[in-house]
């Protein structure tokens, strides 16, 4: 069985922006095939079936494979490259970022421009991604082209792991890499015990720019009940607000109750507590104001499905350097693992119509 530590790096090391999934579908599904049913959807989502003591019910366990990234959008005459952002990004996060570029012709690097300091007036205004060139080392289009950059190509930033403290991972993607590992960690954690359900675990694409993954791939796991597997941001920064945080580094995993696109049953998130706290796994319970997941299209699938979002809290989320807590995703692990030995098809009855 591998670490949990090396199914994140694993993970986060892979190129993944919306719609250049590829090569993190295959890392999950050789992680998978030996032991599961894998398929792919017509979007590219990764479906992995594992039939257990009872096939129903079908439980989805759903975590999105994309992260954050860039498509080039334009070449400048001066040999620099415009962006499409994929997904939220925070444009003043990104002068200075080293980028991979994936072309035709293999992996290039890039630089985001950035304004020295010397240069800057007064009145700099707040950056546009329109705005954003990056620095590919060319001095033309037709350089540009000899390197075998397009439009169309995809970019992602190009960081390395960390590791701070022993305990926080600091790498790009934990959103939603985190969920993708603690996936791979938790049905190898059933490929030894049982459990009274049939499995789908489903890797799916393009969540960043609108769950059109999560969308395609409930349709054909035809599932029960729903966990969505998240990278949820944490709010324990400094300043941010004098309450106390919901989503805090090294307090468990994050239980989300509700956000602006679903609420979560009652019945189904009183009982997810009741076993985190019987089973000793440090939680935390979240109403978030903002945000939304896979569970906003899941939910509302098949005359609707009951579904519930766990997550490890990403610290600097959707920024080229996110942090994470060890301890978070295995409690998220522990937790997705107590749901599944539970969830026989007396109990999703009691759930659903309670
Ligand atoms: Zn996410």
């Amino acid at each position: 069985m591998t670490s949990l530590r090396d199914l994140l790096t694993t993970f986060a090391d892979c190129f993944g922006p919306p719609g250049g999934e590829a090569p993190v579908a295959r890392l999950l599904e050789q992680h998978l095939q030996s032991f599961c049913q894998v398929r792919r959807d017509g979007l590219g989502s990764i479906l992995a079936e594992k039939v257990g003591t009872q096939g129903k019910p079908r439980l989805l366990l759903a975590a999105h494979l994309d992260e954050i990234g860039f498509m080039v959008q334009g070449i400048t005459a001066q040999g620099y490259l415009r962006l499409q952002a994929l997904g939220g990004w925070e444009p003043s996060l990104l002068p200075g970022q080293r980028l991979l570029i994936q072309t035709a012709q293999g992996l290039r690097e890039g630089v985001v421009a950035a304004l020295p300091v010397h240069f800057r007036s007064e009145n700099t205004k707040p950056l546009k991604m329109e705005e954003l060139l990056v620095d590919v080392g060319a001095a033309s289009p037709q350089e540009i082209k000899e390197l075998g950059i397009g439009l169309g190509d995809l970019a992602v930033p190009h960081v390395g792991l960390g590791v701070l403290n022993e305990q926080y991972l600091v790498h790009k993607a934990w959103d939603d890499r985190v969920g993708v590992a603690a996936l791979v960690a938790v049905l190898q954690h059933f490929r030894d015990h049982p459990h009274p359900n049939t499995l789908v675990a489903a890797g799916t694409v393009q969540e960043e720019v609108g769950s059109r993954g999560a969308v395609t791939a409930v349709e054909l796991a035809k599932p029960d009940l729903a966990i969505v597997l998240e990278g949820p941001p944490a709010d324990d920064l400094p300043g941010l607000s004098p309450d106390p945080p919901q989503g805090a580094l090294g307090r468990g995993v994050q239980i989300r109750l509700y956000d602006p696109t679903i609420i979560v049953p009652q019945s189904l998130w009183r009982w997810v507590v009741a076993l985190a706290q019987e089973h000793r796994i440090p939680h935390q319970l979240a109403v978030r104001r903002s945000g939304a997941t896979d569970a906003r299209v899941i939910h509302v699938a098949q005359g609707g499905l009951p579904t519930i979002v766990l997550g490890a809290p990403v610290r600097y989320a959707h920024s080229p350097a996110s942090l994470i807590h060890l301890a978070d995703v295995a409690a998220l692990v522990a937790l997705t693992v107590a749901i599944i030995e539970a969830l026989d098809a007396a109990k999703l009855q009691e759930l659903a119509f309670s």
